[in-house]
């Protein structure tokens, strides 16, 4: 029969004496204000709940996948809006740059989410496109030891107050999913625009954007792996 180890009931009793204690007595009026929970947040970083499987170097908790759902479950359980930023920074935003990012990528652009000191966010969808990447209309185009990005991301959840954000272009529209390849872009670079805030029914204080890039001149050094592998980092 399978029993949950001691270190996973831990975390498991951590993230429900968390989510009861500080989550649900403020969920309510987060959901109607549609205000983001910076507060709580940060708490959740504080305890490691912001890249709980990610290796300690790395700002994580260094746990297992288990430990993530568990943690996650409890969060969940009292608001989705909390378990949507905590998932998309432990998993969307994380996950491809530990995979396919640079020993510099990680210790750069993994920390401060894992930690919980900043928000991260994933931008894959278009408003033509969903995970059929292979249509994106935005583009990337090199131009010396920069990519310019142009293009219009939507349903980008935490877009209006992600600090760092992965973002996947198309760099050959002939070459369909292959020809995608992702980057890791800071929330102050000019030329990417926060854009209207969608009005959901529900999970409201998990805020979700489209984001605009004007000319946003990105260094090629914040190019996650190599051209083209921009779809399989997306599926990560
Ligand atoms: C609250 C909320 C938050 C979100 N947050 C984010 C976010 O942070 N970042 C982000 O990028 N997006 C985000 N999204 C967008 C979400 O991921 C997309 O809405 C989702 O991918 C659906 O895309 P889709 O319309 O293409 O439908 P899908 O469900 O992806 O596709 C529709 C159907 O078409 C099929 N299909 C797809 N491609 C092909 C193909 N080539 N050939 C044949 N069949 C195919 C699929 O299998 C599926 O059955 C969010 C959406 C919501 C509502």
């Amino acid at each position: 029969m399978f029993s949950l180890s001691d270190e996973h009931k831990m975390i498991q009793s951590a993230a429900r004496d968390f989510a009861q204690k500080e989550i649900v007595p403020v969920a309510a009026e987060f959901d109607e204000s549609g205000e983001f929970p910076h507060e709580t947040v940060k708490k959740m970083g504080a305890l490691g709940f912001m890249g709980l499987e990610i290796p300690e170097q790395y700002g994580g908790a260094g746990m297992d996948t288990l430990a993530y759902v568990l943690a996650l479950e409890e969060i969940c359980k009292a608001d989705a809006s909390h378990g949507v930023i905590m998932s998309v920074n432990n998993s969307l935003y994380c996950h491809g740059i530990m995979k396919f990012g640079t020993e510099e990528q990680k210790k750069r652009f993994v920390t401060p989410i894992a930690s919980g000191k900043a928000v991260g966010a994933y931008t894959l969808t278009e408003p033509q496109s969903g995970s059929d990447a292979g249509t994106m209309k935005s583009r990337a185009i090199r131009d010396g030891e920069h990519y310019i990005l142009n293009g219009r991301k939507s349903w980008v959840t935490s877009g209006p107050v992600a600090d760092y954000f992965v973002v996947f272009m198309m760099g050959d529209p002939a070459k369909r999913q292959k020809g995608v390849s992702a980057f890791v872009v800071e929330g102050n670079t000019p030329g990417l625009i926060r854009g209207k805030k969608e009005p959901k029914l529900g999970i409201r204080a998990s805020a979700t954007s489209e984001l605009i890039f004007e000319d946003c001149r990105v260094p090629v050094e914040n190019r996650l792996g190599e051209e083209g592998e921009g779809f399989k980092i997306a599926m990560t």
